[in-house]
């Protein structure tokens, strides 16, 4: 067994012991899923002050994943917007997003814990194939759960996801997207409770979501320093990142969540509009309570359902936010805006055409806030392009 050291972790983010931020958050799981709860959350704490696992993981992150990844004075925006542009680049990582970084350490985690078996939900695909990367690094068996609807639309990731050897399952319950792939990947665990779950956002019972932002968290570390080297400043003005869940723009606002002089603004899908009834903006529409294990905001219908979600971009098109997400919003720490379909889409188109970098759909979104806020001259603004626009170019050129 794995000895309790649950005392040596120290919290950066703003959550208890039992994992609440404010009343978000918590762990709302079936009986059959708490031993697996209280098991990962002793590990995570454990091997998150353990330098060992730590070497290994920034040996991983820097040999296989790349890291550090650029952080790139972008000068053509830099006119256009009037401020000091930075890009975090994270679509340079290996599998063209943020996400490799939660998956290397969860994997890490699933192998110190004795796992075989890997459960995985996905949306825009790239989840499920960092999952099934790291699966094939670590020799590990992976199933990955994919809304119908987002198997059609990302369809070079899932031949990938087969490529590197995983088992990708098509969900058609709901709207068959991102929600019900979760639905389906828990059900899997109630079932398989051995199988280790790899949650690829800042979403899901605790420890989920502070573990998820911690392996993200080498995101905004790199900043500080690359801040300083190129700024003389170890902080931004501000920082923009997308929310879907809440991975990205928790790794890159983490070691600035108690800093008052960074803005941090986060960025959600609109879809068609705030008021459309076709949106994803969780934050901006949500009310509180329970999906998938936490306490949160989430769209809910006139009976209290939750609601189907939209955005054109799958890793956004999410009806709930992480309870990080939905207690900064409440609390004012971070500034929530929402960007349409539209404006993502002239925000990728912008960024290909002033920098030559296309951007992911979600990034797009991040990007887009740049027409929306007023910057004064030699302020520093950091955006984190959480991917790689390959995945998305039908959707680009359509
Ligand atoms: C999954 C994904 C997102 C959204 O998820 P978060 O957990 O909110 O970061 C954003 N950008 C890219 C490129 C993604 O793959």
């Amino acid at each position: 067994m794995i000895p309790v050291t649950t005392t040596t972790f120290k919290h950066i983010l703003p959550v208890n012991d039992n994992g609440f931020y404010g009343p978000f958050g918590g762990a709302f799981v079936p009986d059959v899923l708490k031993p697996n709860i209280d098991n990962l959350r002793e590990a995570f704490y454990h091997y998150a002050s353990d330098p060992e696992f730590k070497t290994e993981f920034d040996r991983l992150l820097r040999d296989y994943v790349g890291r550090p990844t650029p952080l790139y004075r972008a000068p053509r925006l830099c006119e256009r917007y009037g401020a000091e542009i930075y890009l975090k680049r994270e679509d340079l990582n290996h599998t063209g997003a943020h996400k490799i970084n939660n998956a290397i350490g969860s994997a890490l985690l699933a192998k110190r814990m004795g796992k075989t078996r890997i459960i995985a939900e996905t949306g825009a695909g790239q989840h499920g194939v960092a999952a099934a990367t790291v699966c094939a690094l670590m020799g590990m068996e992976c199933t990955v759960y994919m809304g119908a609807t987002d198997v059609e639309r990302q369809l070079p990731n899932v031949k990938r996801m087969e490529m590197l050897g995983a088992k990708v399952v098509p969900v058609t319950s709901g709207n068959s997207t991102l929600k019900d792939a979760v639905n389906a990947a828990l059900q899997d665990w109630c079932d398989n409770p051995d199988s280790f779950y790899l949650i690829g956002s800042a979403v899901g019972p605790h420890p989920y979501p502070e573990m998820v932002a911690h392996f993200q968290s080498v995101i905004s570390e790199e900043m500080q320093k690359q801040l300083l080297e190129q700024t003389g400043r170890a902080y931004p003005d501000a920082i923009i990142a997308c929310v879907g869940g809440g991975s990205n723009a928790s790794g890159a606002f983490y070691h600035f969540i108690d800093d008052s002089r960074v803005r941090l603004i986060a960025v959600e899908a609109a879809g068609l509009g705030t008021e459309s009834g076709m949106t994803a903006a969780t934050m901006t529409i949500g009310q509180e309570g329970i999906l998938h294990g936490s306490r949160t905001l989430l769209m809910q219908g006139d009976n209290g359902e939750v609601a189907d979600p939209y955005s054109i971009s799958a890793g956004l098109d999410y009806p709930g936010v992480g309870p990080l997400f939905a207690y900064m919003s409440q609390t004012g720490q971070t500034e929530v805006l929402a960007a349409t379909d539209a404006e993502a889409l002239a925000a990728a188109r912008t960024l290909a055409r002033l920098e030559g970098i296309i951007p992911a759909l979600e990034s797009s979104h991040a990007l887009a806030a740049l027409e929306k806020i007023r910057f004064e001259p030699g302020q520093t603004v950091v955006v984190n392009v959480s991917g790689r626009g390959d995945k998305d170019m039908d959707t680009y050129l359509q």
